[in-house]
């Protein structure tokens, strides 16, 4: 038999539990390319899954971890071969198929990005799904049109990982970012990655009015609920919201006002499905822009065996930037 380190859920009686331990190569599910993991990373995701908190994984026994970087094993893949660096984000890995909190996982070839030049594999993972979205967003946003002299940009759950490589980007081409925060005491943190005012995010997070002053003309929002709603109702004529996660939460209660009255877009983001050519634009961006003093400035490495500990941390919005776990 054999077997490599790795974590995993089972399900129990009462939910689901999650511990290190060996996993059988042979339990490994179907995909053209086996790669050996080197680096992962902790993302909000990981942590609904590691602690049960909601019903992000589909399949049992799993193997969490959403993303990983590492080097191919085997391939019988056209596009890969042994020794290639390669990424994965999404495609619904650490959640219905194996995943990267593991020596080794097999996945479709389809689903890889190589790593780009320039990158290491510790860089991309401090990166990870995070940036990677953050990139997604900048890009959807420029897709719409708009460029820094329109106005300022809003990036809420600023000193979360989404929100802090969102800063860094936004920052490069001159936008003036505007960090909304419930960290007050990370007011300098988010300034050196490039925010120019800090605002406390219970500005955004309590019931608002349809329309209030014209504040902001694009906005990153990984917060969703209220918040998401009074970011609305604050961009400016003409302006876009990029919307990525739900920290506060699922819902969306806000009015047509914004979208009737002052013609702003709401933009949905989605890093698991996005397909390849947005992908590989979205890292090339990162790899080219992403400045990588501030990178390591947002990023703390944990052993692989601290994964499980700094789940529930994410999840009570206490991580700062981005987690790299070293898994080779
Ligand atoms: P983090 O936990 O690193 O960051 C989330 C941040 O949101 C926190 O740091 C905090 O920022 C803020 N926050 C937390 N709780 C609340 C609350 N109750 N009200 C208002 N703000 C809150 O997570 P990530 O950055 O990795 O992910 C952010 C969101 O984006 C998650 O919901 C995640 O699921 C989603 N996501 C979506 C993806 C997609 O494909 N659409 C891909 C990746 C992530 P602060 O302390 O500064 O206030």
């Amino acid at each position: 038999m054999s077997t490599f380190k790795a974590i995993r859920i089972d399900k129990t009686d009462t939910g689901t539990r999650a511990e290190y331990g060996d996993f059988d190569e042979k339990e490994l599910m179907d995909g053209d390319v086996t790669v050996a993991v080197t680096h992962s990373t902790v993302n909000y995701k990981d942590g609904l899954a590691i602690t049960g908190k909601s019903p992000v994984v589909r399949r049992f026994p799993m193997i969490p971890g959403i993303d990983f970087a590492g080097t191919v094993e085997a391939s019988s893949h056209p596009a890969y071969k042994p020794g290639d660096q390669v990424i994965l984000n999404g495609w619904g890995v650490g959640e219905t198929h194996l995943g990267g909190y593991a020596k080794k996982a097999r996945v479709k070839g389809d689903w890889l990005v190589p790593l780009p030049k320039g990158l290491s594999a510790a860089e991309a993972m401090a990166i990870g799904t995070a940036g990677y979205t953050a990139a997604l967003a900048l890009l959807a946003l420029e897709r719409h049109g708009l460029t820094p002299d329109r106005g300022a940009a809003i990036v809420t759950g600023a000193a979360g990982g989404v929100g802090s490589i969102a800063i860094a980007l936004l920052s490069k081409p001159g936008w003036q970012v505007i960090a909304s925060t419930g960290r007050g005491e990370e007011a300098a943190y988010l300034k050196d990655l490039g925010a120019t005012e800090i605002i406390d995010r219970a500005e955004l997070s309590a019931p608002g009015r349809p329309l209030g002053k014209e504040r902001w003309a694009a906005a990153i929002d990984s917060v969703g609920s209220h918040t998401l709603a009074n970011v609305l109702a604050q961009t400016k004529y003409g302006g876009a919201v990029a919307a990525c996660g739900l920290a506060q939460g699922m819902d969306l209660p806000a009015s047509v006002a914004p979208f009737i009255l002052r013609g702003v877009s709401l933009l949905g983001i989605d890093s698991v499905m996005c397909p390849q050519p947005l992908r590989r634009q979205a890292w090339e961006r990162l790899a080219h822009d992403l400045d990588r003093d501030k990178l390591k400035r947002i990023t703390t490495t944990i052993p692989f065996d601290k994964v499980i500990d700094t789940a529930g941390a994410i999840l009570d919005g206490k991580i700062r930037g981005r987690v790299v776990v070293e898994i080779g």
